[in-house]
């Protein structure tokens, strides 16, 4: 009999579903096993029924959920809450569900000020009304992961997630696991780059210059990039970007890492614990444009980006 298997998109871009499809020939041998009984972003499904009477949501119940995207307001708590009663095993696709993902970084602002910049004060469009009709979903205070919410089963990060993983985890629980997880090492652990333990020093660079490489080298032989000055978040960001090939993406297009994995573990602060290894080779976190959200970029849910407080007048 085939496991069955429902999925969700709640506050998503879709990259994490072009993940699934992108599992390419592992995902056509797990098709055999797998039966997708709700899959919004590939096959039409009424919630409240074909016409919309239905009293209650309609989603059918599967052994497996997966959910992608952050969850940002009512109509994506809903559908998380009746994915979680109707589904055995839970899994959190992607850095949105994981952390709370890019739409995470709004939590440095009260859902007030959102509204202003984006429905009041944008320059570019007219000013319009808060979305207060009664046909659209409100906004919660902030945007959070999905454990945040509900229980969650299992954690594939990323943004989005490689499909390598994608098929390992569900390849194990077609073997009949309840868990999956990386391995905790750090991107560091998984770049060929040159080290040497010290920077030149001086404020962190932004990324409108290039780094220094010759194209016509190995990535052995360039410079690790934060010892270049450029702030590259490889040291306190989980490994596995680049699937089961293991150099992590971004380096191999000579560009730092963004932080798009998570942290290595759950209870992890990745700025705290960068601002630390930036220190160590001598390079000075204070002057990181933007630092708050620029080491929070993929992690915004659980608290970590809030508004800040209001400072005194005149400071
Ligand atoms: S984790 Fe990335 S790819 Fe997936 S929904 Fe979020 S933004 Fe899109
Ligand atoms: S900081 Fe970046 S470039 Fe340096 S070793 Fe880590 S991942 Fe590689
Ligand atoms: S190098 Fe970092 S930002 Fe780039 S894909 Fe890998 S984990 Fe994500």
């Amino acid at each position: 009999m085939p496991v069955t298997v429902a999925e969700e998109w709640l506050n998503s871009c879709s990259g994490c579903e072009i993940s699934i499809l992108n599992t390419g020939t592992a995902l056509l041998d797990l098709l055999p096993e797998l039966n997708f009984v709700h899959i919004p972003v590939l096959i039409d499904h009424k919630y409240f029924g074909q016409l919309g009477g239905g009293a209650s949501m309609d989603i059918p119940e599967a052994t497996v959920g997966i959910v992608s995207g952050s969850v940002r307001n009512e109509e994506h708590q809903h559908v998380l809450e009746e994915m979680r009663k109707k589904t055995k095993i839970l899994i959190a696709l992607g850095s949105c569900a994981a952390y709370g993902g890019i739409p995470s970084q709004a939590n440095m602002f009260t859902r007030d000020e959102v509204f202003e910049k984006v429905f009041r004060g944008s320059p570019s469009t007219d000013a319009a009304p808060d979305p207060k009709h009664p046909n659209v979903p409100l906004w919660l205070e902030s945007c959070k992961a999905l454990d945040e919410i509900v229980k969650v089963d299992i954690t594939i990060p990323g943004c989005p997630p490689h499909p390598d993983w994608i098929a390992d985890a569900i390849g194990a629980l077609l073997k009949g696991g309840t868990s999956w997880h990386l391995p905790e090492r750090s991107v560091c652990d998984t770049c060929p780059v040159m080290r040497e333990k010290k920077s030149a020093g001086g404020p962190v660079k932004r990324c409108l210059e290039n780094l220094a490489f010759n194209p016509e080298e190995g990535l052995d032989k360039m410079r690790c990039i934060n010892e270049q000055g450029f702030l590259c978040l490889g040291p306190v960001t989980l490994a596995g970007c680049a699937g089961k090939s293991g150099v992590p993406r971004c380096v191999q297009a000579r560009t730092p890492c963004r932080g798009c994995f998570g942290p290595i573990r759950k209870s992890a602060r990745p700025m705290v614990d960068m601002m630390g290894a930036m220190t160590s080779i001598g390079l000075d976190p204070k002057t990181v444009v933007d630092r708050r959200a620029i080491m929070n970029r993929y992690t915004g849910g659980h608290g970590n980006l809030k508004p800040l407080p209001a400072r005194p007048a005149g400071r």
